[in-house]
C-alpha cells in the first residue's frame, strides 16, 4: 500500500474521541454488500485454501494422526485493514484539529479450521486454543511503541457487524486509547484514588455476595450482569485474580476462561436462536510506551470481557442522550441464564 493510501485518523476536538476516515472513500452504492463467503465453496477462511489469503501472522499447528500438517487457529491481515503496520504516526493540526495517519494492525483470527462450527462447539480445548492465540498476538503488539491500545473483539451475524460467515474474531491496535477505553480507565484510576481498591475486585465481591446477578462461577472467574447494564443480557466476565493485562493471563486460567466462556455463548443462543453478539477484552493500554503515564494502571485496572447480545436497536433516545433501556434487568437475564 502506497503511503498516500494511508486512512486518517481524526479527533473530536469537543468530545475528545478519534474516528477512522477511510481511504479511498466509498461510495453510497458500496454501502449494501452481501454477506461474504456464506458456504464452504466460497469461502477462503476454511482450511485447504491458506494460499488464498494474506499471509500467516500465526498459527496454532494442527498434526493429525497420519502426520498431515494443518491448524487449529490462524490469524492473518484484516483483508481491508482501517490501521496499517507500516508508516509513521505524522500527527498534525489542521487549524483547531488534529489528525495523524491511522498506523496500528488489523487482524482476523480465524477460530476454526471449519466453516460452520464455532470453538464452543468443537469443545474446550478449541476455546483453549482460541483464547492462547489472543493472548499471544496482544502480547507481540505491545512491543511496538507506536501502538497505544490493542482490541480483540467478536461480531457474531450480520446485525453484530459479521462480514464472513466463517468463526472468526478480529484484532486492532491503534495509536490512541479508544474513548470508551479511556473512560474506564479514567474511571478506574478515580475509584482507586478514593477508595484505595480496585473498582473491578469491589464489583466481583459484591456481586459474588449477592448472587443475584451471578450467572456462574469457577474457581478463577465470575460471569454475571452487571448492575446497571446498558443491553439486555449483557454479560462480563471477570477473573478473581486481579490483574489489569489480559496477555498476563496464567495457563489455569486460560481453561477457566476457556470454560466460561463457551458455556455463557451456549446459554445465550439457547435463548436466542441465532444470536447476533458482540464480545470484547478491555484490557489495561500498551504498558511499554509509557511505563509511568498511568501511574496506578497495575492496580487500579483489572481486565475483563464483556459481551453485548444484539437484541434491541439503538434508538434515537440512546444515540442522543447515552441513556439505555433495559426491557429486563440485569437479575432476571441471570436468572434466565443461570437457568437454561
Ligand atoms: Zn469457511
Ligand atoms: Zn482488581
Ligand atoms: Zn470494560
Amino acid at each position: 500500500m502506497r503511503k498516500t493510501d494511508l486512512h486518517e485518523l481524526r479527533k473530536d476536538p469537543l468530545l475528545g474521541r478519534w474516528i477512522a476516515v477511510l481511504n479511498p472513500p466509498k461510495s453510497p452504492a458500496e454501502y449494501v454488500l452481501p454477506l461474504q463467503g456464506t458456504n464452504e465453496d466460497t469461502c477462503i477462511l476454511c482450511s485447504g485454501r491458506e494460499s488464498e489469503t494474506p499471509s500467516e501472522i500465526m498459527a496454532v499447528p494442527r498434526v493429525s494422526a497420519g502426520g498431515a500438517r494443518g491448524w487449529w487457529t490462524r490469524v492473518i491481515p484484516n483483508f481491508v485493514p482501517i490501521f496499517h503496520i507500516e508508516g509513521e504516526l505524522g500527527r498534525i493540526g489542521e487549524g483547531m484539529y488534529d489528525r495523524m495517519n491511522s498506523i496500528g494492525a488489523n487482524e482476523i483470527i480465524i477460530e476454526s479450521p471449519e466453516h460452520v462450527t464455532s470453538p464452543e462447539d468443537l469443545g474446550t480445548d478449541q476455546m483453549i486454543r482460541v483464547i492462547l492465540t489472543y493472548r499471544e498476538r496482544m502480547a507481540d503488539l505491545e512491543k511496538d511503541s507506536r501502538l497505544r491500545y490493542t482490541l480483540i473483539y467478536k461480531n457474531s451475524g450480520r446485525n453484530a457487524g459479521a462480514v464472513y460467515s466463517h468463526p472468526i474474531s478480529h484484532l486492532a491496535s491503534t495509536p490512541v486509547i479508544p474513548k470508551r477505553v479511556k473512560e474506564e480507565l479514567d474511571g478506574a484510576k478515580e475509584y482507586f484514588a478514593y477508595k484505595e481498591r480496585c473498582i473491578f475486585c469491589d464489583i466481583f465481591r459484591e456481586e459474588l455476595s449477592l448472587g443475584k446477578r451471578v450467572i456462574l462461577e469457577t474457581k478463577n472467574f465470575l460471569a454475571f450482569c452487571p448492575y446497571a447494564s446498558k443491553f439486555p443480557f449483557e454479560s462480563w466476565i471477570i477473573p478473581k485474580r486481579h490483574n489489569c493485562a489480559f496477555q498476563d493471563i496464567g495457563a489455569g486460567e486460560i481453561e477457566d476462561l476457556a470454560l466460561v466462556l463457551s458455556t455463557v455463548l451456549k446459554k445465550l443462543r439457547t435463548l436466542f436462536k441465532g444470536l447476533a453478539f458482540n464480545y470484547f477484552i478491555h484490557s489495561a493500554p500498551n504498558r511499554i510506551p509509557r511505563k509511568n503515564h498511568w501511574h496506578t494502571l497495575g492496580e487500579d485496572f483489572h481486565w475483563h470481557l464483556e459481551i453485548m447480545p444484539r437484541l434491541l436497536t439503538t434508538s434515537g433516545f440512546e444515540w442522543g442522550s447515552g441513556f439505555y433501556v433495559l426491557p429486563t434487568s440485569p437479575e432476571d437475564a441471570s436468572k434466565y441464564l443461570r437457568e437454561v
